[in-house]
């Protein structure tokens, strides 16, 4: 999707609202697509007080697995996404703005990138998952193994220092 910036960037006031889908479902973790869904994008370009800004909201699903128990994890995501427009900038390492000199944005790339970098990088099926034993593997959510806690060698040691007093 290319959105047209002349008329917003001269025209104080000016919107333009913008929906498309981006299609994710190329990126996949260990065979399993993360985004199953394409992302719903809904946002708008304006000129307020002559800054240009849009601002966005991409929605899907993120199918995933839970990183302590590695359970499936199918949840909702919603990225927001906001940024500045400029048409030149002084200063060439401001990050800040998005410079479009040639008064068309390609929001596609723009906006996968915000995405991606959006994502958590821990995902738990829930925040007290209490994840697998990790002398058997179960899933100690679903119950507590018999596997007993071993001993803190330290403390052993300290435990056979008493002793032979
Ligand atoms: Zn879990
Ligand atoms: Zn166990």
């Amino acid at each position: 999707m290319v959105i047209e910036l002349e008329y917003i960037f001269n025209n104080e006031g000016a919107t333009l609202d913008f929906d498309f889908y981006i299609d994710l479902s190329a990126y996949s973790i260990s065979g399993n697509k993360l985004f199953p869904k394409p992302f719903l994008v809904e946002g708008k370009v304006f000129n307020k007080t002559n800054i240009v800004r849009m601002k966005a909201t991409a929605v899907s699903v993120m199918r995933t697995q839970c990183d302590r128990c590695a359970g499936d994890i199918e949840e909702r995501i919603e990225v927001p996404v906001e940024h500045i427009l400029v048409a030149s900038l002084n200063d060439e390492n401001n990050d800040d703005f998005i410079l479009v000199e040639s008064l068309c944005l390609e929001l596609e790339p723009l906006i996968t990138e915000d995405i991606f970098l959006a994502l958590p990088s821990r995902i738990l099926c829930k925040n007290d998952c209490k994840g697998l034993c990790p002398y058997c593997g179960q899933n100690l959510n679903n119950g507590q193994c018999s596997c007993q806690k071993p001993v803190d060698p330290r403390l052993e040691a300290l435990k056979q220092l008493l002793d032979n007093q």
